[in-house]
C-alpha cells in the first residue's frame, strides 16, 4: 500500500527532512492483526481501520515509515485497539530493542492476571481506555472518572514494577475539567515510580482547553509525561513546551490514523477534524468536494513540531525523551 503521493514526497524532502533527527521514536502507535479480534469482525465503512486493509501489523507498520520517513530510523511504543472486542492478552510482538508495547487493561481484569500479561510479553506498561471502564461500571463513556479506569490493585502492581501508563483521560471537559487535574496529580503523587504518559497532551485540542489546564502543575512530578499525539497545532504544542519541560514530552501520532490525509482546527473554542478523504475519526468534517489537496496528521503533526520546539528541543521531543524513558523500563 503506498501512503505518500507526489506533494507529501515533495514536504518531506523540503521542509521536514532538512530539521529531522536521525531517529524518530513514536511512543503512541496503535497495532492489531486478525489474531486480535475473533475472525470475522468487521469495522463501519468509515473506520480508518479499513484504510490499511482491517489490519495494522508491525510489519505495516514497518512498510509505512520507510515510506514515510525514508532516511530516518524508526522506534515505537505499541499497543492494540482500546476496543470492546480486542483479545486483551494478545500484546503486539515487539522486539524490545527499538519496539515496545503495552497491555490493553479494564479495570474488570485481576491485578494478577495484567501482571502475568506484562511479564509473558515483556510489556513496559499499560494503556487503560474509559470503554473499558464504562462497559464495568456500565455509564456512558463521557461520564467515566480516570480513578474508574484502573483499580488500585493493579496501580500498585504496576509501582512495584516501575512501568508506564498511556492515560487518554475521560470526560468532555478533558484537559481543562477539574476534577481530571485533581486525579491526574493524584496519580503522580500517590504511585512515583508510574510513568504517567498523558496522550493528547490530556486532549486538549484547543486553546482555551489547555489555557484552563493544570498543564504547569504536572512541571514538579518527575513522573509525569505528556505524548504529542494527533495535537499538530503550534499554537498548542507551543503552549506546551512552555509550560511543562520538554524533556518530558514525546512525539506520539496515533498512527494508523495519522496516516490519513487531514488535519485539526480549531473552530470557535472546539476543533475538528477536516479530512481529505472519506474515513471518519471523532468530530469529523469530510472534504468530499476535495477543495483543498491535503498532507497526512503525521506530516501535519511534524510540522507543528518543529515549528513550535524551542531551539535545541526538538531531537528531545522527536526521540531522545522517549528513547531514555522506554529502554530504562525494560
Ligand atoms: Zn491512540
Amino acid at each position: 500500500m503506498q501512503y505518500n503521493n507526489d506533494n507529501d514526497r515533495q514536504i518531506y524532502r523540503e521542509e521536514l527532512a532538512p530539521r529531522l533527527p536521525k531517529r524518530i521514536f513514536d511512543a503512541h502507535v496503535h497495532v492489531w492483526s486478525r489474531d486480535s479480534v475473533p475472525s470475522g469482525t468487521t469495522y463501519p465503512e468509515r473506520s480508518y481501520k479499513n484504510f490499511t486493509g482491517g489490519t495494522f501489523t508491525l510489519e505495516q507498520w514497518r512498510e509505512a515509515m520507510k515510506e514515510i520517513l525514508p532516511e530516518q530510523e524508526h522506534w515505537l511504543n505499541c499497543f492494540d485497539c482500546p476496543a470492546k472486542e480486542t483479545y486483551r492478552d494478545k500484546v503486539p510482538p515487539v522486539n524490545h530493542k527499538n519496539e515496545f508495547a503495552m497491555v490493553l487493561v479494564s479495570p474488570a481484569d485481576p491485578a494478577e492476571l495484567v501482571q502475568e500479561r506484562i511479564e509473558r510479553s515483556g510489556a513496559i506498561g499499560l494503556k487503560p481506555y474509559l470503554n473499558y471502564a464504562a462497559e464495568v461500571l456500565n455509564k456512558p463513556s463521557n461520564d467515566v472518572e480516570i480513578n474508574e479506569m484502573l483499580t488500585p490493585e493493579q496501580l500498585r502492581m504496576l509501582d512495584a514494577k516501575g512501568l508506564a501508563i498511556t492515560l487518554h483521560i475521560p470526560r468532555s471537559g478533558r484537559f481543562a475539567d477539574k476534577l481530571n487535574q485533581r486525579q491526574m496529580i493524584a496519580l503522580c503523587e500517590n504511585y512515583p515510580n508510574i510513568k504517567f504518559i498523558f496522550a493528547h497532551i490530556g486532549r486538549a485540542y484547543f486553546m482555551r482547553n489547555i489555557r484552563e489546564s493544570n498543564i504547569e502543575e504536572f512541571a514538579k512530578y518527575p513522573n509525569a509525561y505528556f505524548d504529542t499525539a494527533m495535537v499538530n497545532s503550534t499554537e498548542i504544542l507551543r503552549y506546551a513546551f512552555d509550560h511543562f519541560p520538554t524533556k518530558r514530552i514525546l512525539f506520539g501520532t496515533d498512527s494508523p490514523i495519522a496516516l490519513l490525509r487531514g488535519k485539526s482546527v480549531e473552530i470557535n473554542n472546539q476543533y475538528a477534524y477536516l479530512m481529505g478523504e472519506n474515513y471518519s475519526i471523532g468530530t469529523s468534517i469530510i472534504d468530499h468536494e476535495h477543495s483543498v489537496h491535503f498532507t497526512t496528521f503525521f506530516y501535519e503533526q511534524l510540522r507543528g513540531i518543529l515549528d513550535a520546539a524551542p531551539a535545541g528541543a526538538a531531537e528531545d521531543i522527536l526521540f531522545n525523551n522517549a528513547y531514555k524513558l522506554f529502554t530504562n523500563l525494560c
